[in-house]
């Protein structure tokens, strides 16, 4: 049975989203999901954050060895930085892209292409601070190339590989229509109705992995930079991509 007829089976109907909790970590959020033996940690933010993650989730009365997975939506310093730091606290499994693998273990984000004007800008303060670019390398326990089902984990969700802003980009997409595109979207600008984002190395992947997201029923998309939002706004920004 496919995830997409499956989604039928979820009892608790599409307009109940998920208790989703959001944790700035740094420069990006990351988020945390409550499944049926546990959280699962969507990124892991900037270096430096464990402490801030640790006051984050005491503060709602989840102990680290709650989390028991984390889905690295890419290798991104911004989304891996703490990552070493909180998969040894937690003791969480971490799953990536097989794309991805051997950035996360050399601790080096992967090179960008820039694409957006505000995107040079970034580029040219991330050559300079070399610091930023690089991270605690980490040994994921699960690498994945294709759909990955989550249920086995006590989550209804599924991987979906979505790549375009790097090779390796994933979402986590659960049956009742709540997404998490790490960069895939960006939602930084709030006076534009685009969610492109600032750096894609393939735009063309990318456009395309917007039409996977759009065979979903998805209902509230959490993108890695920016708030979250409604379908329409990325079936907007396909149009003028198009
Ligand atoms: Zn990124």
């Amino acid at each position: 049975m496919t995830f997409q007829k499956s989604i039928n089976l979820f009892t608790y109907g599409h307009e109940n989203m998920q208790n989703v909790i959001n944790i700035r970590l740094g420069s990006s959020h990351a988020y945390l999901v409550k499944g049926n033996a546990g959280y699962l940690l969507i990124d892991a933010g900037n270096s430096n954050m464990k402490n801030r993650f640790v006051s984050r989730i005491k503060l709602r009365n989840i102990e680290p060895e709650d989390i028991k997975l984390i889905v690295v939506t890419h290798a991104h310093h911004d989304h891996v930085g703490s990552l070493s730091e909180i998969k040894e606290l937690t003791k969480a499994q971490v799953i990536i892209h097989s794309s991805e693998v051997k950035y996360l273990k050399q601790g080096r984000s992967i090179p960008v292409n820039i694409i957006h004007p505000l995107g040079k800008i970034f580029a040219f303060i991330f050559k300079r601070i070399g610091t930023l670019i690089s991270f605690d390398p980490v040994e994921p326990d699960i690498e994945i190339k294709d759909e990955f089902d989550l249920r086995p984990f006590g989550f209804k969700a599924k991987i979906v590989p979505t790549p375009g802003h790097t090779a390796g980009s994933v979402s986590v997409i659960f049956a009742d229509g709540t997404a998490f595109v790490g960069d895939t979207c960006f939602n930084i600008f709030p006076f534009t109705k685009s969610v492109f984002p600032t750096f894609a190395n393939d735009v063309h992947l990318l456009l395309e992995s917007w039409d996977k997201l759009l065979t979903y029923k998805l209902k509230r998309i959490y993108p890695g930079h920016g708030r979250p939002f409604k379908i329409n706004k990325l079936k907007y920004t396909l149009k003028k991509y198009k």
